[in-house]
């Protein structure tokens, strides 16, 4: 049991992922169901509000609050069970996605959803309703949940399944930590006959190449990403490479025990066995700028036509997680952090739109120095659902003291284009986007929902980030207490 009072030696700093959100929270790291009860009793007797938080590796603002409590899950990290023949575990909400794939991978199985990094947890993951390079064919993290147990704002513990409790399931799962408290999730996971993944790469001239190869790609591929060179222009906008990845099927792999091995799996943490990896980001550091990213895109570029239909084979975690193995690597971005654009639009306004933004960011002298294209599937069933037919852009800024409010500015002009083009937005990524043009991409219907289901499950508004607050603060204020 905790005090009935707020202990200042709880009071940290809490930043978001992209160095760009900062604030001090009372955090309590609970390793048991009645230990999240007694902080949610504590918020009640204090009049705070509580702020979820997994691995803490959203972009922005969705996993602190500031001055007010922090529950950080990230102590829950037991596997409850795991069964080998069917593929199906449980686990507590604080297990990453690096400790899942570690536990399930020798067995030879391999989680259906995996975003591009390994160390958020399950309970984060499903809260933002993760996708992989697979979206389009597999969907999302939810899509692969077979049950979940969760601890609501009154302190009740229930558990969801999706045909029995649709609309928790549905609004937990997507809803931003703002309905619940996810302790522990049953996953499907996929078969998986080798370590080892097919990559065959392709360079394209233009953004129209780009969209038009992705979409001819997608039915004999496992997995799926294009690459853009967003400081290209004119006739060369959009230029990149598309990766078309495939699994092995059973039998393909001549040494499947050997290849199924975290041996295998694990990259080295040295380049040619003796630079450390580590220090890449000091290096980067000197090279993040408009002149540096741009001489590493046009070589990215030319390098990769050299490459060009030519296959790899990469052991899974090499190809789902290239970035998690450059350590560090956003640091290169200190002191101001990075902010990232993502918008999912759909498949008749991608082009357009896509080339808008990135000319637009060219023009303002901020072209994005990363430019990825993801295929996604048709609208989903949950709450806060970003999937669209189509394709997504994501870009990354670098943040200063002096193009902060440009920047600022920017964010919101890419944001019109993807309103005007029927796009959506993922809170996952986001530390910037003003609640018309969140209401205005998820629509009346679904906010209204929103709105209904926060009243019926949290009336005293005691789930809340700064997220929540910048997003929906107003819809939620009239029940709210802080
Ligand atoms: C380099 C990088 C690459 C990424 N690539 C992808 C990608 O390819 N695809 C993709 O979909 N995402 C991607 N992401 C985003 C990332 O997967 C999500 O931000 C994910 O939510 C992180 O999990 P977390 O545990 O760190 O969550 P946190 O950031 O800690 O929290 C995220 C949200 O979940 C809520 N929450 C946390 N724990 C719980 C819980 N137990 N119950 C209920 N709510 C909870 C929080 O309130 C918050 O709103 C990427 C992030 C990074 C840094």
């Amino acid at each position: 049991m905790i005090a009935k009072q707020l202990d200042s030696n709880r009071l940290e700093r809490t930043d978001g992922w992209g160095q760009v959100v900062h604030a001090v929270d009372y955090v309590y790291r609970p390793t048991t169901v009645a230990g999240i009860q007694d902080v949610l009793t504590l918020a009640r007797d204090t009049g705070r509000s509580v702020g979820l938080r997994g691995g803490g590796i959203s972009y922005g603002d969705a996993s602190v609050n500031a001055e007010n409590i922090l529950l950080d899950l990230s102590r829950m990290t037991r596997i409850l069970d795991w069964n080998p023949e069917t593929g199906i575990i449980d686990v507590e909400a604080g297990v990453t996605m690096r400790d899942l794939w570690r536990y399930v991978v020798g067995d030879g199985w391999w989680p259906n959803v995996v975003p591009g990094t390994m160390f958020g947890t399950i309970g984060g993951s499903l809260a933002m309703n993760v996708h992989g390079k697979n979206h389009w064919q597999s969907g999302t993290i939810g899509d692969h949940t077979l049950e979940f147990d969760a601890v609501l704002p009154n302190g009740d513990c229930i558990t969801c399944l999706p045909d029995e409790t649709p609309d928790l399931f549905q609004s937990i799962i997507s809803g931003v930590g703002l309905f619940a408290i996810v302790t522990r999730a049953r996953l499907q996971l996929k078969r998986i006959y080798s370590g080892r993944l097919k990559t065959t790469s392709h360079t394209v001239p233009d953004l129209k190449s780009l969209l038009t190869l992705m979409d001819a790609q997608k039915d004999d591929s496992d997995y799926l990403v294009g690459w853009t060179d967003c400081f290209a222009k004119g006739d060369t906008l959009g230029r990149g490479q598309v990766d078309a990845t495939v699994a092995l099927a059973a039998g393909k792999d001549p040494l499947p025990t050997q290849t199924l091995r975290l041996a295998f799996q694990d990259v080295s943490d040295t380049i040619f066995g003796v630079i450390p990896k580590s220090i890449l980001w000091r290096v980067a550091r000197y090279a993040t700028n408009n002149v540096g990213i741009a001489w590493l895109n046009r070589a990215k570029y030319w390098a990769g036509k050299l490459q060009h239909g030519k296959q790899a084979l990469n052991s899974y975690a090499a190809a789902n997680f290239m970035l998690d193995y450059v350590p560090h690597w956003k640091k290169a971005y200190l002191p101001g952090g990075l902010l990232q654009h993502q918008s999912f639009l759909p498949k008749a306004t991608s082009e357009q739109a896509i080339r808008e933004m990135l000319t637009l960011c060219q023009a303002r002298g901020y072209p994005s120095y990363l430019g990825v294209i993801k295929r996604h599937p048709a609208d989903d069933k949950y709450l806060l659902g970003y999937s669209l037919d189509g394709f997504s852009l994501a870009m990354d800024f670098r943040v200063t003291a002096r193009n902060r409010a440009e920047l600022l500015q920017l964010m919101y002009d890419l944001d019109d284009i993807v309103v005007a083009a029927g796009g959506r937005f993922y809170f996952a990524k986001d530390a910037h986007l003003r609640p018309e043009s969140v209401s205005a991409s998820l629509g009346a219907e679904r906010m209204q929902t929103l709105i209904a289901l926060k009243r019926q499950y949290d009336p005293a508004n005691l789930l809340q980030t700064n997220l929540s607050r910048r997003l929906f603060g107003k819809q939620f204020q009239v029940q709210s207490k802080t």
